[in-house]
């Protein structure tokens, strides 16, 4: 089955902890309310099955405490839908069930179809009912700092520290992805790589702190020139890389020529107040048509024009063609 976009949305793991409520009978509903208004989490309350089941998927609350035998939908039907709709999911809600039932084939259908995580026989005690809330609640909190720290881990793996830009690793993923839609929509996918032109110099002229700066300033202007679904990471040391969906080679030839000139006209102020110029090579390539070449291979053209273009003379942008590469060039007998 494929997701519902409900599911597909990740879950903020920053908002604050909301308890959802689904009782058919007012007295209880009040009453779970009263036991729980001080411990600080937002409620929904639902009169039903069908309106919990609508609740938990508009605002995905990550407690959640359930009658067994509701009209519409019942509470074991209920946790199933939730369970299903977290199945891809590395966050599990907490549920509660509250229940008149408490014979020992219950409890397995509870435990074990449905997969809640406590049961509370009505009519239930205050003190009872707290306790196992604040063992999930508790439970749920660890799940999300983990799931946080797991995003900011992941993030950090994809971003390079120095510049924000994505770091090899991410573009790795990103050009084969991007290549897999392109090619399945008969799209063409341009790729530009640049490198900045005698960047030693720089930092030997100017310092390594400087050398840095000179790498954000780059990578600030070359973020300024791509589309909205276009991608530029860092590659490597002083050479970054686009990745443009939808884009044959002229029109990606033309950003890296947009790129070049921002490049060029900038003024960059050293450590030591010095003002330097700095300039910048490119390499495009571009995969079309259904005979296209593999992404790795599209990237090791763009590296080769890239290369023609340093030994053009640098600040220069050169296309990659087939006929003028000497590895490609048929041999002839
Ligand atoms: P070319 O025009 O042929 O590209 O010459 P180049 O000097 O730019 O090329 P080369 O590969 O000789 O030198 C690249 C330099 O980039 C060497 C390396 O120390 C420096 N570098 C790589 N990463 C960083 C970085 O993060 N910060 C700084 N400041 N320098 C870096
Ligand atoms: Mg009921
Ligand atoms: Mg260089
Ligand atoms: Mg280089």
């Amino acid at each position: 089955m494929s997701p519902t976009p409900s599911d597909s949305v990740p879950k903020d793991t920053k908002s604050p902890m909301r308890i959802l409520i689904a009782d058919d009978d007012p007295v209880i509903r009040r009453l779970i309310q009263r036991v729980l208004r001080d411990e600080g989490y937002p409620m929904l309350i639902a009169k039903e099955g069908n309106e919990a089941w609508r609740i938990y998927q508009e605002e995905r609350p990550d407690l959640v405490i359930t009658d067994w035998e509701m009209p519409g939908m019942n509470g074991i039907e209920l946790c199933k839908k939730i369970r299903k709709a977290n199945e891809e999911s590395p966050l599990q809600p907490f549920i509660l069930m509250l229940t008149s039932r408490s014979s020992t084939e219950d409890l397995a259908v509870g435990f074990f179809e449905a997969l809640s995580n406590e049961f509370i026989g009505k009519p239930f005690q205050r003190v009872e009912l707290l306790a196992r809330f604040r063992a999930g609640a508790k439970n749920m909190a660890l799940q999300l700092e983990l799931e946080e720290q797991r995003r900011i881990n992941e993030n950090l793996a994809m971003t390079d520290s120095l510049t924000g830009l994505v770091n090899r690793r991410a573009l790795m993923q990103t050009l084969r992805v991007d290549e897999d839609r392109c090619r399945r929509g008969r799209q063409p996918l341009g790729i530009v790589m640049t490198d900045v032109d005698k960047f030693k110099t720089i930092n030997d002229e100017f310092g390594h702190n400087t050398g840095d700066q000179v790498l954000k300033i780059v990578s600030d202007c070359l973020r300024a020139c791509i589309r909205v679904g276009d991608h530029v990471g860092r590659w490597g040391g002083e050479e970054f890389l686009m990745v443009l969906p939808n884009t044959d080679i002229i029109q990606a030839a033309e950003i890296a020529e947009r790129c070049r000139a921002l490049l060029a006209a900038q003024e960059i102020r050293s450590e030591d107040g010095r003002l330097l110029k700095i300039s910048s090579s490119f390499g495009v390539a571009s995969a079309d048509g259904i005979d296209r070449p593999e992404v790795m291979e599209l990237v090791n053209e763009s590296d080769k024009a890239l290369y023609w273009a340093k030994e053009a003379g640098r600040n220069r942008v050169k296309i990659y063609v087939a006929s003028a590469d000497p590895e490609r060039r048929p041999t002839t007998k």
